[in-house]
């Protein structure tokens, strides 16, 4: 129950405009900043620069632009026409390109056609410049739009595409099979937003196991499925079955957030496995960075550490 308690209260901090202002005004300073732990930055220059040696350490990345529950259609285009300009630094850098996309940044609050016709505008040209895009699953509202969205662009031939399901949602299971039917890459999370009971499972146990279920059926029956997860009894479960199937480590990948137990993405890349590190970074973190102080509240000591610094 801690974990949905420290949720909501972390989400309902994040409505606080004057919070938000306070926040962003120390949270990236140049230099410091306490949520530079998990922010790359607010420019795609500083979030390559921030990035630029992960690839030494033999970590994969997907690179995040954040925003999220744009109001307006001019919103929306604003957000496209960022994400056009970061894929042309993404091919200037030389980083690898692989990007993730929320579609309420790009119009899914304002109408499901605006927020189809703006991932088209991302999709064509990563399609030429050979990027994988990642939909990411944003709170449950959203998850048959979201899904429904991918499967129009699947079926229109897009293949450079992948989404995200969450273990927490009781349908997950119904959608692993579908998607793995399709041949569609899945990544695969616990689940960040406050969920009801009606269609969330409340306690961890609950999820876990749930996370296991599709974990299993991912490896046998998904592509190239993505374990996204900073736990260790999931990583533990996942290398432990992988091997009792005899799975080679690159059938999958593993998955973690920028800042977060860095030790094991180490260690994970180390041991063989494909590893690949989430980059959110911009402007509009402050929802990210609050979602983040909710699965973990500890972390409320970098936001306190880095203030301390600061004076
Ligand atoms: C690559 C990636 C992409 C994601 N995309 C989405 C998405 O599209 N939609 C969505 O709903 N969620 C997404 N998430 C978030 C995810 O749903 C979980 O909320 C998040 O990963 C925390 O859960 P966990 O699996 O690490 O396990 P938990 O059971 O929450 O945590 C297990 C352990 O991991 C460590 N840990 C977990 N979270 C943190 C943290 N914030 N700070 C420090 N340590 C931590 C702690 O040691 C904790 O004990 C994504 C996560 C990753 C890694």
């Amino acid at each position: 129950m801690l974990g949905a308690t420290s949720k909501a209260f972390f989400h309902s901090l994040a409505q606080i405009g004057v919070l938000q202002r306070m926040a962003s005004r120390y949270g990236m300073a140049p230099g410091g900043g306490f949520a530079r732990r998990f922010i790359a930055g607010e420019s795609v220059d500083e979030a390559v620069g921030a990035v630029k040696d992960l690839p030494s350490r033999g970590l994969l990345l997907t690179m995040d632009y954040l925003g999220e529950s744009v109001g307006t259609a001019v919103e929306a285009d604003a957000a496209t026409r960022d994400y056009l300009g970061i894929l042309d630094s993404i091919v200037r850098s030389g980083i690898e390109r692989n990007v993730s996309v929320k579609l309420t940044q790009l119009g899914l609050d304002v109408d499901r056609a605006t927020c189809v016709d703006n991932l088209r505008r991302i999709l064509d040209p990563a399609t030429e410049h050979g990027f994988f895009v990642r939909i990411d699953m944003e709170n449950s509202t959203y998850t048959s739009v979201t899904l429904k969205i991918f499967e129009t662009l699947w079926d229109q031939g897009y293949r450079n595409i992948g989404v995200v399901l969450q273990s927490y949602l009781m349908r997950t299971d119904d959608d692993v099979k579908h998607l793995n039917a399709m041949g569609a890459r899945v990544r695969l999370v616990k689940g960040a937003y406050k969920e009801p009971k009606s269609v969330a499972y409340q306690n961890k146990v609950d999820v876990d196991a749930a996370f296991v279920r599709a974990m299993e059926r991912l490896l046998d029956e998904g592509t190239y499925p993505a374990i996204a997860t900073h736990d260790p009894n999931m990583i533990d479960a996942t290398k432990r079955y992988a091997a009792h199937k005899g799975y080679m480590r690159n059938r999958f990948e593993f998955q973690m957030l920028f800042g977060i137990r860095r030790d094991l993405q180490t260690s994970l890349a180390a041991e063989g496995y494909p590893m690949r590190v989430y980059v959110p970074f911009g402007k509009q973190w402050f929802p990210y960075f609050m979602r983040r102080l909710g699965e973990r509240p500890a972390n409320v000591g970098f936001v306190l550490r880095g203030l301390v610094n600061e004076k």
